[in-house]
């Protein structure tokens, strides 16, 4: 289980004047703890870029996960 130290909640707070075009994580930490950030908690189901295997962090990502989402949302359902 991830324990974060700390979590931004907005790209102010890195106190960075650069903005970044997606959430980059460490080397390890998406085979180690993808599936915390992906998997389902109970009925909240989690979408975005950063929660996909396949192009985290871009568009491509982003609706790969929509459409992740909304079958986990109806497999759910129908269960
Ligand atoms: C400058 C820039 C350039 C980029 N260029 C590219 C590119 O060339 N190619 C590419 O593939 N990707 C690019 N990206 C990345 C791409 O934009 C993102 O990967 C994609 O938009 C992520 O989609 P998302 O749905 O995960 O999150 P977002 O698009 O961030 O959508 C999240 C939405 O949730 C809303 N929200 C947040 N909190 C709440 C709340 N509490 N209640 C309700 N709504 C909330 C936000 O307002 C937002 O509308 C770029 C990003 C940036 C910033």
């Amino acid at each position: 289980m991830a324990t974060p130290s700390r979590v931004l909640e907005s790209q102010a707070e890195t106190g960075s004047p650069a903005a970044c075009y997606g959430g980059r994580l460490g080397a390890g930490v998406w085979t180690q703890y993808g599936a915390a950030l992906s998997d389902p908690i109970g009925r909240v189901h989690r979408a975005g870029a950063e929660t996909c295997d396949t192009w985290n962090g871009y568009m491509d990502g982003a609706i790969r996960t929509g459409y992740r989402a909304a079958a986990e949302v109806l497999a759910q359902l129908n269960s």
